[in-house]
C-alpha cells in the first residue's frame, strides 16, 4: 500500500503523475493529479489518497477510481503516522485554507 495525495499538480510531495479524472468523494474536485509519498511510482488499487482540496482520505479502487475507505482501512490510516502527518499538513496549508474559504 502507498499513501498520495491527490489534487492540484502544484503543492505536491514529490513527482507529479496524472491519473484517471476521479471525484473525491466528499468535495466533489475532479482529480486528475496525484502525488505519490513513498516513492514516485503510480498509483495502484488499494492504495490510500487524500484530497489536497479537502483533506478526505480515499482509495484507489479496481479501475483506478478514488472510492471511500473500508472500516478496516479508516482504522489503519488513524494509526498511519505518516497519512496523519500529511494530514496535518494539508490542513494547515494556506492552499487548503484558501480552498475551503466557503
Ligand atoms: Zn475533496
Amino acid at each position: 500500500m502507498k499513501s498520495a495525495v491527490t489534487g492540484a499538480t502544484d503543492n505536491m510531495l514529490g513527482q507529479p503523475q496524472h491519473v484517471k479524472p476521479s471525484y473525491c468523494t466528499v468535495c466533489k474536485t475532479i482529480l486528475d493529479g496525484t502525488s505519490c509519498v513513498d516513492d514516485e511510482a503510480k498509483p495502484c488499487p488499494g492504495d490510500i489518497t487524500i484530497c489536497l482540496y479537502c483533506g478526505n482520505v480515499m482509495a484507489y479502487d479496481d479501475a483506478l477510481l478514488l472510492r471511500n475507505l473500508t472500516d478496516d482501512e479508516k482504522n489503519m490510516v488513524a494509526e498511519d503516522k505518516t497519512i496523519q502527518k500529511l494530514l496535518h499538513k494539508i490542513h494547515t496549508n494556506p492552499f487548503f485554507a484558501q480552498n475551503n474559504r466557503h
